[in-house]
Formats: C-alpha cells, structure tokens, sequence
C-alpha cells in the first residue's frame, strides 16, 4: 500500500484499508498511531468534563502539535494526560493513548450527553474514558510547589515521571536534537504561568513521592530524568547529577518502585555506578538508528559523543544491568522527516529493522516513542508528515523480531498485549503477547 495511495485517502477510509493490509495489527493499535501522530482536538464542553480528571501536567516535552500561543480553549489546562478508548463501533478492548493536543486534527473528543466519544471526521470510533486525578495531585510540598510539577504520573497511574532537570545543555540550532522542544517547551510553560521547577531537588523528589507512598497504589515505577549535562549541573557531571535521585529515593524507599534512568550512553564505569546506588532499567535513548539521520538530527550527541561510542557503551550497558534492562528509545517516524529523511516507507523501515535486528541479536530490546511533531523543536517549522503504513509496519517489525530473537515484553512498562497495555506514547506494548506484568 504506497503512500500516494495513502494521501488520498480518508483516514477512516485509510486505517480501514490498513486494517484489511495487514489483518495481524489490531485495529486499536492502528487508531492509536494515527492519534499518536496527528493529535486531537476537544471541544469547549468535552474539555470541561476533563477538567475534572487527571489533567496533563507536561512532563517532560510539550507532546502537542500547536504551541500554547494556539490554544483558544484552555487546552492545555484542562486537556487530560492521557484518554482510554473502549467499545464503539469497532468494539474497543481498553487502549490508552497519550494526548497529543491538535485543534486542526480529524480526531475530536466530544461530550454527548456528559459521554466523552471520539470521533473521526465526525464518525464516532469509541468511547473515551478518563483517569481520575489521584488525591495527591491536588497537594503541594512545604515550599508550595505542586506535586503535579515535582512528581507527576503518566502510564495510567504506572509510572511516577520525575524530570529532574526540565532543560538541556544541548543548546541552539547546532547541537538541540530537531525533533526535541525541551527547552522551548521550558520556556512556553514557564510563561504560561505554570509552575514549572528547572531543577528538582533531591529533597522535592522525596518530600513528594513521601506523600505518594502514602496515598499511591498505582505507581509501580519511577523514571529518572531530564536533559542531557555536558559540561557541569550544580558542579557535577551527568552520571553524579542524575545518580543522586535513585540513590536517595532506594536509600529511604528501598524496592517500593522499579527504578528507571533516562540519560545519554555513559562511560561503563559510570553505568556501574547508576546500577550500584539502585537502579534497576537504563535507557540510553538512541533515537534514529541511520549513521547520516544520526547526525543530522542528534547533532549534539554524534559531536560529543559520537554515534560509534554510543552504540558500544549500549552494548557495555548490557553487562551491568542485564541486556533485557537496557531500553533505548527510537523516536518512531523521524527517519521520514523532510526534507533530509528516507523518501519511502520501505526504505525507513529497512533501516530501524537493522537497528532492531542488531540490538535484538544482543538481547537488548528498544522501545518507541511516536513522534509528535512539536512546533516548537527544530523539525517543526515546516510541514512534516509520517505515512501512517510506516506505523503499522513498525509495529510488525518490532513484534516478529522480538519473536525472532525469543524476547519477553521490556520490563517496567507493566502487562503487554492487548487490553492490559499502559505505555501510551507508542503500540508497541500493544501488540506484544499478553504475558505475566513486569
Ligand atoms: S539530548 Fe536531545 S532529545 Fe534529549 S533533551 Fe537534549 S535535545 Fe532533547
């Protein structure tokens, strides 16, 4: 199924024609891309019921494809975090989808007589169903920040995001990666007037998971996070600014969370001393798997650390946590960003099938986030696009490799398969077998 077919669809008519192409994707996986990488609109009355929900709190990038500026409703207030999508005309099971605000977007949630539905182009696809905002979210530490900003919770209530440092020292058109708007985003949120903390300190991160410890059953994970330190944060170097958190959070919860780091692909002996203070998963995000799309869009990291030396220090990385806790992210899509991107899908998916197969071959398993094409980052100053067939084979690729290779399901990112998946950036959960939760 080309992609000049696929322009000239409508995108019912185009996940109908998917679904038929490629029967072995379920269809909610298929909405869930297409949500994923054209957003959603709400109308004025769906976003005051969601008001009353949990909302989303921004956790690390904006995730939406309109800048605040843009929003005339308050969307970025009142939106939710994520939605649940069940039954309607396709007879949903549950699958929750992260929320991609795009006002100009097919997709729409509307109240019906107080019932959230989504609808495409005006057809209703599910019902939407939303998580209600847990007690802590309305509570603040004792310098008055709101747990919201210092601990937030995505996945459903799964994973606690704590991102330590809401900036990165990767900085300007040379070195930021050009699908990333962290510090644009920073910088929209800060002026919105949202509260927004730079750096967390340590002593926030445990005054707030305290409280969640207390009121909290849902969360079974943490992620440790934020941009990238290249020179110095507060006088330390990435690993010593980023190891603190696990080490203090395991030292006064010890084992209450799977523990989880994101940050660049260390030396080893500094991945031995994450692994030493407590933590449990790495990822050491790759992003874009082609050596040329590398450099051009992770610019900062192929100059300062080079593509090579990443992609050894990800296979040394296997060594000290275990290859299966070794989980770098792919920015799903990018490899087709114009103008510089592979021109077809084939091509795009041959090149993050080699990733996969080489980091597969050494037990290691990658994850996707779908990109979301942010206004505000480098890439989203012109009009860009990813074939929503490059999605739905992705997700193919992804599940027979991890067949091929005789993988289980990436641990912290609880139940696979179909109905019990939380991850709500990417399918890939989705479409891997149910099995026993991690
Ligand atoms: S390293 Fe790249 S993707 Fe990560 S925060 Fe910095 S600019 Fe964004």
């Amino acid at each position: 199924m080309p992609h000049t077919v696929e322009s000239h669809l409508a995108p019912l008519e185009l996940i109908e024609r998917l679904s038929l192409h490629y029967p072995d994707v379920p269809i909610e996986a298929i909405f869930k891309e297409d949500l994923l990488r054209r957003g959603m609109g709400w109308s004025p009355q769906a976003l005051e019921v969601a008001a009353g929900y949990k909302r989303k709190a921004y956790f690390i990038f904006s995730f939406d494809m309109v800048p605040i500026s843009g929003m005339d409703h308050g969307e970025n207030l009142k939106a939710p975090e994520e939605i649940r999508l069940t039954g309607g005309v396709f007879n949903f099971k549950p699958v929750i989808v992260s929320v991609r605000l795009n006002p100009d977007s097919p997709y729409r949630v509307e109240s019906e007589d107080g019932d959230l539905i989504l609808k495409l182009d005006g057809n209703a696809v599910a019902r939407v169903e939303l998580q209600r905002s847990p007690a802590y979210y309305e509570r603040k530490i004792s310098n008055g920040k709101p747990i919201m900003d210092i601990a937030p919770t995505i996945e459903w209530g799964y994973l606690l995001y704590l991102t330590v440092f809401r900036l990165c020292q990767y900085f300007g058109a040379q070195e930021e990666c050009r699908y990333c708007d962290i510090n644009e985003n920073f910088r929209q949120q800060k002026k919105s007037g949202r509260p927004y903390t730079p750096v967390k300190s340590v002593a926030e991160i445990l005054e707030a998971l305290e409280i969640i410890a207390d009121t909290d059953s849902e969360s079974k994970a943490y992620t440790v996070t934020g941009g990238s330190v290249t020179s110095k944060l507060e006088e330390m170097s990435e690993v010593d600014f980023y190891a603190q958190y696990p080490e203090a959070i395991e030292k006064r919860f010890p084992g209450r969370w799977i523990s989880k780091v994101v940050v660049q692909a260390l030396k080893k002996d500094e991945a031995q001393k994450l692994r030493d203070v407590g933590v449990q998963i790495y990822h050491p995000n790759f992003e874009v798997w082609d050596e040329r799309l590398f450099e051009i869009l992770c610019a900062g990291k192929a100059r300062y650390i080079g593509r090579e030396e990443w992609l050894r220090r990800i296979v040394d990385a296997a060594s000290v946590f275990g290859p299966e806790r070794v989980i770098p992210n792919f920015v799903a899509g990018v490899e087709m960003f114009k103008p510089a991107g592979f021109a077809t899908v084939e091509e795009a998916i041959a090149s993050t099938q080699e990733g996969l197969e080489f980091f597969m071959s050494h037990g290691i398993t990658p994850r996707f986030t779908t990109w979301c094409v942010e206004p505000l980052s480098a890439l989203g100053k012109e009009p860009q696009s990813v074939p929503l067939e490059y999605h739905v084979r992705l997700l193919r690729i992804y599940r027979d490799t991890m067949a091929k290779y005789s993988l289980a399901a990436p641990p912290g990112y609880g139940t696979p398969g179909l109905g019990n998946a939380v991850f709500s950036v990417s399918s890939f959960m989705d479409v891997l077998p149910a099995s026993p939760s991690c």
